[in-house]
């Protein structure tokens, strides 16, 4: 994952937290927390979809949808969370139901 600048980090930490909208297509917002503006985020530990904020521990979903392969972040609006198997829905439609 790319480090990014601390400047841009906080930059796009403040657009970002007064508009969700749009996350899912920021590649940089892989590595800010949105919580606490920290740009320290790395996998969580056994969860292949969930990343997770060195800083506050603020953990969130994140990860390539397995059908489309667009990406999915659970802070994006457009993202719900799917009450069946708890992973997010792509703007696709599909969820964790679809690959069993
Ligand atoms: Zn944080
Ligand atoms: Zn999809
Ligand atoms: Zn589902």
């Amino acid at each position: 994952m790319e480090m990014l600048d601390r400047e841009v980090g906080k930059q796009l930490y403040e657009r970002y937290r007064r508009n969700r909208d749009g996350i899912r297509n920021s590649p940089e917002m892989a590595s800010v927390c949105l919580i606490c503006g920290s740009i320290h985020i790395r996998p969580k530990d056994g969860d292949e979809f969930m990343l997770v904020c060195r800083n506050c521990g603020f953990a969130f979903y994140r990860y390539a949808c397995k059908e489309c392969g667009k990406t999915v972040d659970g802070r994006d609006p457009l993202n719900s969370g799917c009450p069946a198997c708890g992973l997010r829905v792509c703007t696709c439609g599909a969820c964790g139901c679809q690959s069993g």
